[in-house]
């Protein structure tokens, strides 16, 4: 396979590779330790919660970046539109392709993407995506196709013997299940052998770079880890729109950052909910869109875009 890809996919597959970096071994007993630590440092401020509270990704970076922002982003319901349909649809589309062995043109994995979340009464797009107009609907097709032909251009079609898996939900319940940890990794390639991990997660990302998403990287990497006690190798942010990615070699240092930030997330989002906190309010690159700009004093006035990498 290798002389028929293209050098853009085989900058890919070196980075999945990565042949010359020995896999790291990890002690057995890493999960129960990382798990012990979290209950220790979560147990005494999740005492007090009625019910458990739930963290992903979205609410650990946004309470991280702003208080204010966060409790306003959570109470006010989310609602379709077609920027956030675009990024769930080619999700599905690029889920489709892992699976399918007949590599298809992508305009027909976007319309069976389309298809099957407005098919599917489970799906929270399903009503959006049936009540679309017709021109809103080819702009979001549109849209789409873009992003998955260029998926397909740059990636090595995913052989099977490297265990790809797409959307594979990670949980990990802490604090006797009044804690729980959530998210799903849009891709999986290979697997942990014993104690020596061999796993790469990939987060495929639409719009542009964000200091935000390594973060996201090594909260999956720490999820992964709390499952099946060996974390991967590596975690890859991929970059639909530019082609290009990051990469960062999933460490017991790095995982150690994971549980702190993780713990301070939760401990705020869990002071919060009981009221025990004033939300505090820090300008950041969620200024440019949150509805509390107007009136807030702490909003960032320079140019946000400086804040991104
Ligand atoms: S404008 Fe910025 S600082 Fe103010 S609440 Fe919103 S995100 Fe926070």
């Amino acid at each position: 396979m290798a002389t028929t890809l293209s050098p853009a996919q085989h900058e890919v597959l070196d980075l999945l590779r990565a042949a010359d970096r020995e896999r790291p071994e990890v002690a057995p007993e890493l999960r129960d330790g990382l798990r012990a630590r979290l209950d220790r440092e979560l147990g005494a401020i999740a005492a007090g919660l009625a019910e458990p509270l739930f963290a992903g990704k979205a609410a650990i970076g946004r309470v991280l970046a702003c208080e204010a922002h966060h409790l306003d982003e959570q109470a006010t319901p989310f609602e379709w539109s077609l920027p956030t349909a675009r990024g769930t649809v080619a999700h599905k589309a690029i889920q489709l392709s892992v699976a399918r062995a007949d590599r298809p043109a992508p305009l027909v994995l976007v319309d069976d993407a389309l298809e099957r979340l407005a098919g599917d009464p489970g799906e929270r797009i399903a009503d959006f995506l049936l009540a679309l107009s017709s021109a809103d609907r080819a702009e979001l097709r549109s849209d789409v196709n873009g992003i998955v032909a260029t998926f397909l251009e740059l990636w090595p079609p995913l052989e099977r013997s490297w265990q790809p898996q797409t959307e594979s939900p990670r949980r990990a319940e802490l604090c006797g299940g009044m804690v729980v940890l959530s998210g799903r990794v849009d891709l999986t390639l290979g697997a942990p052998r014993g104690n020596r991990a061999g796993r790469v997660v990939v987060d495929l990302k639409t719009g542009g770079r964000h200091a935000g998403h390594l973060d996201d990287l090594r909260f999956y990497a720490l999820l992964d880890t709390l499952r099946v006690g060996v974390p991967p190798f590596s975690a890859v942010g991929y970059y639909l729109d530019s082609g290009t990615f990051t990469a960062e070699e999933m460490t017991e240092s790095v995982l150690e950052a994971a549980v702190r930030r993780t713990v301070a997330a939760v401990t705020k989002l869990v002071e919060l909910k009981l009221g025990l906190r004033s939300p505090s309010r820090t300008a950041n690159a969620a200024c440019r869109w949150c509805r509390l700009r107007p009136d807030c004093s702490a909003a960032v006035v320079d140019d946000p875009l400086a804040q991104e990498l």
